[in-house]
């Protein structure tokens, strides 16, 4: 077992850093790190993610080489004093490095680029895992004066895991954020006086650092932040009988999981097994998650032993059914890219069906996604807003199936209210903290199309992506990032 006490030398290196610093030539920047690696002749493995804003590595190393590295960008003075969380490992956490120039460090709605990420002032106030602690004690004693606990990762990472006292994230995935917490009677944000403390955690920091930034924008006077994540916690507290975190930590490299005293989850066993079984619901399920061999159905899951056997590692009975699969893992973890898995019938079956209407879905969702998003905000009626609030569940199914349902009570709004919406929006350009709200106006028009195919009494859900589609285009034009990467980053 990895023990953090011991000296004995590292066979490898599991290492997490990033910074927010403004980079001149990112991809000059891409090259240098390159050469030096090359030069060294280190073996890193992983994610190594540049841009303006600055980078983000989730990587491991042969030896000591991870941290010689880390260590070498950290001796810039732009990446001066940023924090490397390191772990030792038995094996490289990654199957290849990936270091390369990355349009957005964190995925999030909307891209990044346009918030002051680099502004530190900008930014929540961060806390010591001491003063964490001491603040998360106040949450679970339930003192009046106690910050609101916000969980800022993807659902699935609450599910193996979370500080004592923290809500599911309303957001299945990360990149919702920026209007999930806040929405009308959904988030747990909603409603509240925006002077009250918020305490906000992810994994490692970096998505709180840049979501700490929407919710300033957004007038949240009093937010902080867990400097250094979970990890940074578990540095301090993860070995101590009063540390308060619940069951285990999602990581995103080749553990999947790892228990508050640093030990990959996978070790601890049966006793570890304590978490909501996917497919039967009781809480017999071990970390970490289990990736569905559907390929078309990817999901990640936790499951019981029992389950896994009944369904042969799938997630549903359905799931077992489907021809486009990989084989089961012998051990939990996730899939590498389908390819490797690759036989000349699995590659007919990728050119088959499967795979585009996996596409096809995807582009679906992400258009009825954008619809959501524009309806949500075009949503003035009292009634719709009424049965948006009424929705229930924060999944991103529930809102569109509300919406659809709130779509019938939409109004067209006339020419006047038109205008008077574009000189509202103009006074309030500065303020304004979402650069989808702010170019708003000018889908104003392709709205309006939009709009009243809805209005027609013609509210399918095909209607809706046709209507999206429309959005979507005039999206593109303002040029918003949206081809990144699919592989998740803290
Ligand atoms: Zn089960
Ligand atoms: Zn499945």
């Amino acid at each position: 077992m990895a023990s953090g006490g011991e000296e004995r030398e590292p066979e490898f290196q599991l290492i997490t850093f990033f910074r927010f610093a403004a980079i001149e030539d990112p991809r000059a920047e891409v090259e240098r790190h390159r050469a030096h690696i090359a030069r060294n002749g280190w073996e890193l493995r992983g994610r190594i993610y540049v841009n303006e804003q600055g980078i983000n590595a989730q990587m491991s190393g042969r030896g000591r080489e991870g941290e010689a590295y880390a260590k070498w960008v950290e001796s810039d003075a732009r990446f001066s004093g940023m924090r490397i969380s390191v772990y030792p490992m038995e094996e490289q956490a990654h199957p290849r490095l990936a270091l390369r120039y990355k349009p957005n460090l964190v995925q999030l709605e909307g891209g990044t680029n346009h918030l002051p990420l680099t502004d530190r002032e900008a930014r929540a106030k961060p806390l010591s895992p001491k003063e964490w602690h001491e603040n998360l004690i106040k949450v679970n004693a339930g003192e009046a004066d106690a910050p609101l606990l916000l969980d800022v990762r993807n659902g699935y990472e609450w599910d193996v895991g979370h500080f004592r006292g923290a809500e599911r994230p309303v957001q299945e995935s990360f990149r919702e954020t920026v209007y999930t917490n806040a929405q009308d009677g959904l988030g747990p944000l909603a409603g509240i006086d925006k002077s009250k403390p918020i305490m906000m955690y992810c994994t490692g920091g970096i998505r709180c650092d840049v979501y700490s930034t929407v919710l300033r924008e957004q007038g949240y006077t009093n937010v902080m932040t867990l400097e250094g994540g979970v990890q940074a916690y578990f540095d301090e507290y993860g070995k101590r009988g009063d540390q308060l975190w619940d069951d285990h930590l999602f990581v995103f490299d080749s553990r999947l999981a790892m228990a508050p005293d640093g030990r990959p989850s996978a070790e601890l066993g049966e006793d570890a097994a304590t978490l909501r079984c996917y497919c039967c619901g009781e809480n017999t399920a071990p970390p970490p998650h289990r990736n569905c061999p559907n390929v078309d159905c990817n999901r990640l899951f936790l499951v019981c032993p029992g389950c896994s056997d009944k369904l042969d590692g799938f997630c549903c009975e359905a799931c077992t059914k489907a021809s486009h699969i990989r084989p089961s893992l012998v051990n939990p973890g996730r899939y590498e890219k389908y390819s490797n898995y690759d036989s000349p019938e699995s590659r007919a079956a990728r050119r088959g069906p499967g795979r585009s209407n996996r596409k096809v879905r995807r582009r679906q969702r992400r258009k009825l996604e954008l619809a959501a998003y524009v309806l949500e905000h075009m949503t003035s009626v009292d009634e719709s807003r009424a049965r948006l609030v009424q929705s229930t569940g924060g999944t991103f199914a529930d809102r569109t199936r509300s919406l659809i349902d709130a779509s019938r009570t939409i109004v067209v709004e006339d020419e006047d209210d038109d205008d008077n919406d574009q000189a509202d929006e103009s006074d309030s350009e500065e303020g304004t903290i979402n650069p989808a709200l702010s170019r708003y106006s000018k889908q104003r028009a392709t709205l309006r199309e939009a709009y009243a195919l809805l209005a027609k009494d013609q509210r399918t859900p095909e209607n809706l992506v046709e209507a999206a589609e429309k959005i979507a285009e005039e999206r593109k034009r303002m040029k918003r990032s949206e081809h990144e990467a699919k592989t998740p980053m803290m």
